[in-house]
């Protein structure tokens, strides 16, 4: 049985990272529009793992016999004024995911509900290379799209994302 404030945080987290996937496909559809398909595929792919990672929650409520409801999915709305300012959104939001992560793993720790830490340790690690990754593509961004150029070719590179 699960902790019922570790179950009713899951639930939310569900429509976070619901969330995330839909900020993905808006980021992905701003670089599409740009005409940069690379850094459009690659945020795809993006999106996809984060609606996995929703249905990874799913499954774990479901498997512990809780229930699912689904809320409704936040748009982001904002314009983007540079090629650069999806990387940085990006990396910052992945840092507040990392912080949501971070309160669900306390509240179970404080529950003693060890069986949602240990499904939960998934999400910590993931969130560490999340972070990396979006860290390491602006960092990249930063260096070598310094022209039109080097915007095209790491989208070239981006582009060759296989998941
Ligand atoms: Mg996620």
């Amino acid at each position: 049985m699960l902790d019922k404030k570790v179950s009713k945080l899951m639930v939310n987290q569900i429509n976070k990272e619901l969330y995330s996937s839909y900020l993905y496909l808006v980021i992905s559809n701003y670089y599409a529009e740009e005409g940069l398909n690379g850094f459009a595929s690659w945020f795809k792919k993006q999106a996809e793992e984060e609606s996995e990672h929703a249905e990874k929650f799913m499954e774990y409520l479901h498997d512990n016999d809780e229930k699912v409801t689904l809320e409704t999915i936040d748009v982001y709305k904002a314009a983007f004024k540079t090629f650069k300012d999806p990387l940085v959104l990006q990396l910052n939001h992945e840092k507040y995911v990392t912080s949501l992560i971070n309160d669900i793993y306390a509240a179970a720790i404080e529950a003693k509900d060890y069986r949602s830490v240990n499904f939960l340790n998934w999400f910590i690690t993931e969130q560490a290379e999340e972070e990396k990754t979006a860290q390491d593509l602006l960092k990249e961004f930063e260096l070598f799209a310094i022209d039109t150029k080097g915007v095209f070719e790491l989208s070239e590179k981006l582009g060759a994302r296989r998941k």
